[in-house]
């Protein structure tokens, strides 16, 4: 059997993407749990979190990118991750790298048409962030690392 988080829910904390989600701040993963596992509406959310709809709006957009951020961080902090391409996980991090005119973002297309690592991460995270839920799925039967403090 495939050491999975999908077979052995254990391991889904130590995932990149299920350790870039426990790295958000509360508010964050509360809102994307709420949002793609509960599959909650907005107004739904707002009750749930006592915000506003402006402000669900606000947290939502604020805590995709925070787990973005998360995710490519992990990744460009690995060991087998040279200079240059940790260089750009920053940007990368930040944006799509399709704004006319940007120095920055024309040298990121620059490095995703030559470097392959980073053109399969560049994919793979825009994969992961359309299917969150599903993503987040085996953290659903992961042990709660919160209830071996109380
Ligand atoms: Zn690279």
């Amino acid at each position: 059997m495939p050491l999975s988080p999908y077979y052995a829910p254990a391991l889904a904390r130590y995932s990149i993407t299920g350790q870039a989600f426990e790295a958000l701040p509360k508010i964050s993963k509360s809102v994307l749990w709420s949002r793609h596992i509960e599959r909650l509406n907005a107004k739904e959310i707002g009750v749930l979190h006592k915000l506003k709809p402006h402000e669900v709006a606000f947290e939502t957009a604020r805590a995709q990118n925070e787990f973005r951020k998360a995710w490519v961080q992990l990744h460009a902090h690995h060991n087998s991750t040279s200079p240059e391409c940790a260089h750009y996980a920053h940007t990368l991090a930040a944006a799509t790298p399709t704004i006319e005119g940007d120095e920055r973002a024309r040298n990121i297309s620059d490095h995703l048409i030559t470097c392959l690592r980073c053109a399969i991460l560049t994919e793979e995270l825009d994969h992961i962030e359309e299917h969150l839920n599903i993503m987040l799925k085996p953290l659903l039967h992961a042990p709660n690392p919160d209830s071996h403090d109380k």
